[in-house]
């Protein structure tokens, strides 16, 4: 598996190589805005390590998976979705993934 894959989107996000509205950052995941929207909060976190899609997860991912969930509800809480929020993962076409880089979707609406 490459580490980062250089046609990627998200990869060049998390290089900062193409901009994007960051929220948080650490060595192994990045987290920004969505640039389109869904809800008043929508954040996206994603692994800095190219992973396509949960398709490719492995059992070896489980802390780094651990990590991207945990960073989700700490973004989610200072983004003041402190009454519930939704997190979503769309995997592989059939399941409606767009962008083939594992990221886990935030939305909410701050109280
Ligand atoms: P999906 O792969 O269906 O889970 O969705 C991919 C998400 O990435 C969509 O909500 C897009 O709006 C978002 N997106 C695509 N390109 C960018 C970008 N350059 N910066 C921020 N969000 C993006
Ligand atoms: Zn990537």
């Amino acid at each position: 598996m490459h580490h980062t894959d250089p046609h990627c989107i998200f990869c060049k996000i998390a290089a900062g190589d193409i901009p994007a509205t960051l929220a948080y950052q650490d060595d192994q995941c990045v987290a920004f805005h969505d640039i389109h929207p869904k809800a008043p909060v929508h954040l996206l976190v994603i692994p800095r390590r190219h992973i396509a899609s949960l398709l490719e997860v492995e059992a070896a991912d489980a802390p780094l998976l651990g990590h991207l969930l945990a960073v989700a509800a700490r973004l989610a809480r200072e983004h003041g979705l402190t009454a519930g929020y939704k997190t979503q993962i769309n995997t592989g076409h059939a399941g409606g993934q767009e962008v083939f880089h594992l990221h886990i979707h935030v939305l909410g609406q701050p109280q």
